[in-house]
């Protein structure tokens, strides 16, 4: 069972050392001190309407000070640096940007303009945004390179896995760890509509703008699950894409992205 809701606030609450200010929900845990959040998703806009342009922000204390010791070593101008002599660099950081603020633009349309990771239009000025976004999932160079300094935050035990859910509505993540007991300490949890099965019944096959949605966040979640070092990444279907003419196209995307087979549930099972 993952902390309730509100324990997730006053647990956010005593990390901040404030109220929040805008509404969140937690898209990363610490398997340690009762799975406490790693990373929140703000809502674009704060509890007034202003724009609250910082979408991942790293709450684990642990973590916040980790990275504060790399930006008092002076990494945030060596990066920028880097960002104006490397064009490889740029572009990478660049296109972690625009991902960026796609995703903020998925909860509010207009927020796409509130600029890249944390605001930012062009080079960089807070690691702990970066490697919140590395977290979240996102193809974040300047994140990727954090975590390779920062981690293990905590003690971590083996066998981590994660669990895709690819219904015909919505497609669901699920990151965790075993504890000695047996039972799982929940990672992550989240949940996209993207209604794969819009269509199947009459078309036979899935509509290419659903496949579309579908394997970008099947990918982002990927990510997001070794991100938290899931060793291994179970994919499965349900009915839409069991009776579609094109699954072979999302067999793919899973092969890829997950380095596993898609599971097809048969009725009988999903029943
Ligand atoms: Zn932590």
């Amino acid at each position: 069972m993952p902390p309730s809701r509100r324990a997730d606030v006053d647990a956010v609450r005593e990390q901040l050392g404030r109220e929040p200010t805008t509404d969140f929900t937690v898209v990363a845990r610490c398997s340690a001190d009762g799975a406490h959040p790693l990373v929140i998703r703000n809502h674009p806009l704060d509890a007034e309407g202003h724009p609250f342009p910082t979408l991942y922000w790293l709450t684990c204390t642990q973590a916040v000070k980790a990275v504060a010791r790399l930006e008092a070593d002076g990494w945030i101008g060596r990066l920028n640096n880097g960002a104006d002599s490397d064009a490889e660099f740029a572009g990478a950081l660049g296109r972690a940007h625009r991902e960026y603020a796609a995703e903020r633009g998925r909860l509010v349309r207009e927020a796409e303009s509130f600029g890249g990771v944390g605001g930012v239009h062009v080079g960089l000025k807070c690691l702990h945004a970066h490697y919140a976004n590395h977290l979240a999932g996102a193809d974040d160079p300047v994140g990727a390179w954090v975590a390779e300094r920062v981690e293990p935050l905590h003690d971590e035990r083996p066998g981590r896995v994660a669990a895709i859910d690819l219904g015909t509505n919505s497609i669901r993540l699920l990151v965790a760890e075993p504890n000695p007991g047996g039972d799982l300490v929940e990672l992550a949890r989240d949940m996209v509509i993207t209604r794969i099965g819009e269509r199947v019944d009459r078309a036979g096959r899935i509509a290419p703008d659903a496949l579309e949605r579908t394997v970008a966040v099947l990918h982002r979640y990927c990510r997001r699950a070794r991100a938290l070092h899931a060793e291994r990444i179970r994919v499965g279907a349900t009915s839409a894409v069991r009776d579609a003419s094109n699954r072979e196209d999302l067999v793919r995307a899973v092969r890829e992205n997950a380095a596993s087979d898609m599971e097809v549930l048969t009725g009988e099972q999903e029943a």
